[in-house]
């Protein structure tokens, strides 16, 4: 089977959500639909089979899919979701945190060829790890070589230039949760952020309130992140936040030995699992 094109790659996603549509199964069909923007898509939810004809594959379909699905945990029917590489690892994140169920969702999974997102050059699973059909050749798997590079750089600098840099940083953030809200790992039915017990996490964007909240958040998915890029992608103020990550997953890779987040269902996250007889004193 030769490689698909573009133009066939959306027809086959066309039809594989109008057949799952016609399946009475599936409520809808998440993907992306073209916006008035020729180098911007959005995401859609196709309910019909005229809708899923607006359903696109081009360049530009960005926005992670998978996070949707999180708007209905208790669903009547199944949301069918079109999935990238990157999708289908947040889809097996959310499986393992127990927010989603395997049963609620058809997964529509296309072999991705790279999107105008610079992540997408990082990419070492183009192919989707799960999926109830798949449209495309399943590409080779491959290794992103640079992936601590940058980590590596930064490390040489003294404890007080990466205070300043982050301090830096945090300055700039006006705490708007979009990091949070697109982030698959970030999947807590009630985030703590939004919690308003006093002492919890106050709401002022300001250096150290910001910078509490960003540790806080890196701590608790620094070892279940799927390196998906999308904290970093929808912030406003661009502040690296996927450095704070990926320093978590270079420690746990040296430590633990080789370590992705998201690769399967089953995976206990690197951070997340103990054992009995842990020589350490904490058992
Ligand atoms: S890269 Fe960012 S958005 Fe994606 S899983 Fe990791 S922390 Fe979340
Ligand atoms: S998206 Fe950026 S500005 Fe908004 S809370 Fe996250 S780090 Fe701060």
């Amino acid at each position: 089977m030769t490689e698909l094109t573009q133009a066939r790659t959306e027809e086959r996603i066309r039809e594989e959500a109008k057949k799952a549509l016609a399946s009475g199964e599936v409520r809808a069909v998440v993907g992306w639909c073209a916006t008035r923007f020729d180098d911007r898509t959005r995401p859609f939810f196709a309910e019909t089979a005229e809708e899923c004809d607006l359903l696109v594959w081009n360049p530009y379909c960005i926005n992670g899919t998978a996070k949707f699905a999180l708007d209905d945990r208790y669903p009547d029917q199944k949301l069918a979701l079109i999935l990238r590489g990157c999708d289908s690892r947040a889809v097996n994140r959310m499986l393992r945190d127990k927010q989603l169920k395997r049963e609620n969702l058809y997964l529509i999974g296309v072999v991705c060829d790279g999107k105008e997102n610079p992540i997408c050059e990082e990419c070492q699973h183009k192919t989707p790890l799960v999926y109830d059909v798949l449209i495309g050749e399943p590409a080779k798997e491959q290794i992103y070589p640079e992936r601590f590079r940058k980590i590596e750089e930064f490390e040489k600098l003294s404890p007080d230039e990466r205070y300043a840099y982050w301090a830096a940083q945090y300055d700039k953030c006006i705490h708007c949760y979009a990091c949070r809200n697109a982030c698959p790992a970030c999947n807590c039915i009630e985030c703590y952020a939004d919690q308003y017990r006093v002492g919890w996490q106050g709401k002022a964007a300001d250096r150290e309130q910001n910078q509490i909240y960003g540790l806080t958040r890196a701590f608790h998915v620094g070892d279940r992140c799927i390196e998906c890029g999308e904290c970093e992608r929808v912030c406003p103020m661009h502040l690296p936040i996927m450095r704070q990550t990926r320093k978590m997953l270079k420690d746990i890779n040296e430590l633990f030995g080789s370590y992705e987040g998201g690769l399967s269902e089953e995976e206990t996250p690197a951070l997340g699992g103990f054992r009995l007889d842990d020589p350490d004193e904490f058992m």
